[in-house]
């Protein structure tokens, strides 16, 4: 790591330290505390699409990130509890085709209108 940045001009980087103490870098608005951080802001390394960002791309889809372990902030979720309400309200059935069916029934039967008002609430 230090190589790829001395070649990138910080010559002081073998003198740093690879990273700092459980990744837990000062946070003072320098980035030159360690080579990892420095390497972390280097605009080729910051701004590389995700392989999930590429491949929805190839397919023209668009790649939304919402902020992780907030599940209620994600409009999906509100998707989900609503096929899961109509998927409740089914009969039962002990035949896996019929189970999937109705999973597929319900996930069907979110309108398109909740679906933009979820959505709509980000
Ligand atoms: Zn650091």
């Amino acid at each position: 790591m230090s190589q790829i940045l001395v070649e990138r001009g910080y010559t002081n980087a073998p003198n740093l330290k690879a990273q700092c103490k459980d990744f837990k870098c000062p946070g003072d608005g320098k980035d030159d505390c360690c080579c990892r951080q420095i390497m972390y802001s280097q605009p080729d390394f910051a701004n590389v699409e995700s392989v999930l960002e590429a491949s929805c791309c190839a397919q023209d889809f668009d790649v939304i990130f919402l902020p992780k372990f907030h599940c209620e902030l994600n409009f999906i979720e509100q998707c989900w509890g609503f096929a899961k309400r109509i998927y409740c309200m089914k009969d039962s059935s002990l035949s896996t085709a019929a189970l999937e069916k109705n999973v597929i029934d319900s996930l069907d039967a979110v309108p398109m209108l909740a679906i933009q008002w979820y959505d709509s609430y980000q």
